[in-house]
């Protein structure tokens, strides 16, 4: 099956879908992998190093397109790259098919199966395949490390004898997947850590990583079928923002990361929280690309309020692209191995499988995913 491997045009973007390795694990399926020059090169790999590992090169875009039965990316399609693609190819890639309906309706017109990497289940079977969690992780560690080179203390506590320094306080909103990174590495970096999250399940990871779980009682918060948070009614976010005002205004760094799948973060920070900081303190908001944790934080830019910077860098694993790519790409992989059938060497879409159906966005001119469906509808 022929497998072809897109550059990322995305600007900014270093991470690549796949690495040189999972081309070799690849070709010991039996597919036939095409990249286009340059393919690796923002995270440091050579044309060389993947064609050592058995790929060909195509430097025609467009054939690379149109000709490829598979094609593996990290960023959702262009329209203009949807139109070259043949009926029946898969496309396995980020889709953002929540807000991207234009797109969806294209890959549905085109014929293309689409797989969305979102909506991979998070289950324990699925994790190997899980690309939310594999990227958050890594954007947790970055994201403590951004504040830690922007504030203007250090981290751990320190007793020398020019005196005791005294260790950041660190308050982290959200503990799932990057939360829990974050406390991690605000932890081995010697900060004192408090942590809230919705989901009341969570307080015992938080405490087992040596942080402290702040208790607010929002009454029944409950959790999703999927793992996932529920959305908090508009008393509960308020109730929620005033017993966290305190400890904002104590904290040296807010690192935010509270999400609710498929819907628009909740404004957890206010404006006036972050002025009721000390000047110096630091916040970053994970959330800013797609509506912002924290009122005022601006995509992509790190502003001052009062103060404070208050961070909003989109795409943190960019950061780490090399293992971003590295972790994507065995996400990918393990993905396409799943659905391997070894004796005809293809990948098969089974509407029986376990896990596929709840990712396949598009299929046979048809949406096929129900939630998606139903939003289009
Ligand atoms: P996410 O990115 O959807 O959300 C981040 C966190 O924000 C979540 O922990 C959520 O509870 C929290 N949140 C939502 N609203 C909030 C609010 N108002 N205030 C504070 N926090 C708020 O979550 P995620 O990191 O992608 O993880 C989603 C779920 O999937 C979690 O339960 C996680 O443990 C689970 N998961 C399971 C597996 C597995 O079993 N294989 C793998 C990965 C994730």
């Amino acid at each position: 099956m022929r497998i072809a491997i897109p550059k990322e045009t995305h600007p900014g973007e270093n991470r690549v879908p796949v690495v040189p390795g999972t081309v070799k694990k690849l070709c010991l399926l039996g597919a036939e992998v095409t990249i286009e020059p340059g393919m690796g090169e923002g995270s440091g790999f050579t044309d060389e190093q993947y064609t050592e590992a058995g790929a060909s090169i195509e430097p025609d875009r467009n054939k690379l397109f149109s000709e490829a039965e598979i094609l593996l990316r990290l960023r959702k399609p262009t329209l203009e790259e949807v139109a070259l693609m043949s009926s029946g190819c898969i496309h396995i890639s980020y889709l953002d098919p929540f807000n991207e309906h234009e797109l969806v309706r294209a890959l549905q017109k085109q014929g293309v199966t689409s797989i969305s990497m979102e909506m991979i289940p998070r289950t324990t079977r699925s994790q190997k395949m899980d690309a939310l969690s594999s990227q958050a992780n890594l954007a947790g560690y970055v994201m403590v490390l951004l504040a830690a080179t922007r504030l203007p203390s250090i981290f751990p506590m320190m007793m020398t004898p020019a005196g005791t320094l005294k260790p950041a306080k660190v308050f982290i909103i959200g503990a799932g997947v990057a939360g829990l990174q974050a406390i991690a590495t605000a932890k081995r970096l010697g900060a004192k850590v408090t942590a809230f999250d919705t989901r009341p399940v969570v307080a015992e990871q938080v405490r087992s990583l040596g942080a402290t779980f702040l208790d607010i009682d929002l009454g029944d918060t409950g959790e999703t079928a999927g793992g996932y948070a529920k959305e908090l009614t508009a008393e509960q976010i308020e109730k929620q923002r005033q017993a966290q005002k305190d400890v904002i205004a104590d904290s040296d760094v807010v690192i935010t990361t509270a999400q609710v799948f498929g819907r628009k973060p909740p404004v957890i920070v206010t404006r006036d929280m972050v002025e009721g900081m000390r000047p110096g303190s630091v916040v970053v908001d994970m959330a800013a690309e797609t509506g912002g944790n924290v009122e005022g934080s601006v995509p992509n830019e790190t502003v001052e309020i009062n103060g404070v910077t208050v961070i909003g860098q989109a795409n943190l694993p960019n950061e780490v692209c090399r293992d971003a790519s590295q972790m994507y790409s065995s996400n990918l992989f393990n993905l396409v191995e799943d659905a391997w059938d070894k004796e005809s060497k293809r990948f098969v879409i089974d509407f029986e499988h376990d896990i596929l159906p709840g990712c396949i966005i598009t299929h046979g001119g048809e949406v096929t995913n129900e939630t998606i469906k139903n939003i289009l509808a």
